[in-house]
């Protein structure tokens, strides 16, 4: 398969060539069923196996323990923001705590307001955005009913590189832009969330891993769709599930584990991506200026400015030409964002960097 660009956008990400190869036959045909993956029925045998292998995979990539529910929703991480606090914030007195600490977050924040109380225990507004809070500047209340985060800010280039909160208190996280890109301690989460259009397959379904304890703490008449426990109790086919990005999600899975070797090996191959583009970054300081904080730098999303606009225009359009794609910074930031999710090879990120040489050198 020859495609002409490479994918280095926000998301949805690039995807494994091995991945495409079987998605390209099962649009034809799933070999063991006879039908194009367009058109099986969610209520087939074969697909209450795909969830069941998808689910595992999850858990056996994670180390998930057994109490918890490997859920696969609609409505994408936003519809996250509003049923966390659906679920959460619920009557409650005391309020949940938030970090501000980048575009996504702040979305995440305006959605639980309209829910109950909620503090925003630090926010990186008056830093413009540029680093995230050290444990100092975190005065975590035992009492809060949860704690909400985002793991990785997709647009500023931000990544907690540590888990965060109290043991005591639920932690909430969004880990939209690099769930299953490394190993996350998941089980020191009380519910993780993530979309799959970055890391591990098309838009259309989300991931959530959620304890059970915490669904007993759901109020009485939730709308059935918003309720997670509707979802838990019909192993994610409540109503007809996106089919096909599920099955994406499961092949995703198995390159994880068969071909990757498991997430310390992908971890080892996101961090080495990213690397080669920060080492590049900071040789050329006079040219590339990285946006992030260097103890918060993304490894998921390299963000960082050129001197000017014209010079901005100047390698978007030069990288463009050259087959790199999507590398104009989000529309609330501009600059540059590189974003390298697990799908996107090494060699793609090493012929970036030759690129970025190249134009550090001639212009
Ligand atoms: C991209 C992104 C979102 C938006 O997700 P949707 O599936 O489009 O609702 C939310 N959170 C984070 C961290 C993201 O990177």
């Amino acid at each position: 398969m020859n495609r002409n660009s490479l994918n280095f956008s926000g998301g949805p990400g690039a995807l494994p060539e091995s991945v495409l190869q079987q998605v390209q036959q099962a649009v034809r045909e799933v070999p063991e069923v006879g039908l194009s993956i367009l058109g099986i029925s969610h209520r087939s045998d074969w697909f209450a196996a795909v969830i069941a292998e998808l689910e595992r995979n999850v858990r056996t990539l994670l180390a998930l323990p057994d109490d918890y529910h490997v859920l696969l929703l609609q409505g994408g991480a936003t519809q996250q923001f509003s049923m966390v606090p659906m679920l959460l914030l619920h009557g409650a007195t005391q309020p949940a705590e938030y970090l501000h600490t980048g575009y996504w977050s702040g979305k995440a924040v305006r959605a639980a307001q309209g829910h109950g109380p909620v503090r925003v225990l630090w926010s990186g507004e008056a830093a413009q955005w540029w680093r995230l809070p050290r444990d100092a500047e975190l005065p975590f209340s035992p009492t809060a009913p949860y704690l909400h985060y985002v793991s990785n800010e997709t647009v500023e280039g931000l990544q907690f590189h540590r888990v965060l909160g109290l043991d005591e208190v639920p932690r909430v996280c969004d880990m939209s832009s690099d769930f299953l890109s490394a190993p996350c301690a998941a089980e020191r989460f009380a519910l993780i969330y993530a979309h799959a259009q970055k890391n591990i397959g098309p838009a259309g379904v989300t991931v959530v891993l959620v304890r059970d304890a915490l669904l007993a703490r759901a109020p009485e008449g939730l709308p059935d769709f918003l309720d997670y426990r509707t979802h838990a109790a019909a192993h994610s086919n409540f109503n007809t599930p996106p089919v096909f990005a599920i099955y994406v999600v499961l092949l995703v899975t198995r390159w994880l584990l068969h071909e990757v070797g498991g997430l310390a090996r992908m971890a080892e191959i996101n961090q080495r991506k990213a690397q080669t583009l920060y080492d590049l970054i900071d040789a050329h300081p006079g040219v590339y200026r990285g946006r992030a904080a260097v103890a918060d730098r993304s490894r998921m999303n390299v963000v960082f400015e050129l001197p000017d606009a014209a010079a901005t225009q100047r390698f978007l359009a030069q990288a463009q030409a050259a087959g790199f794609s999507g590398l104009a910074g989000h529309r609330a930031l501009g600059g540059i964002r590189a974003s390298l999710y697990n799908g996107l090879t090494l060699e793609a990120v090493q012929r970036l960097a030759q690129f970025m040489e190249d134009f550090a050198r001639h212009g």
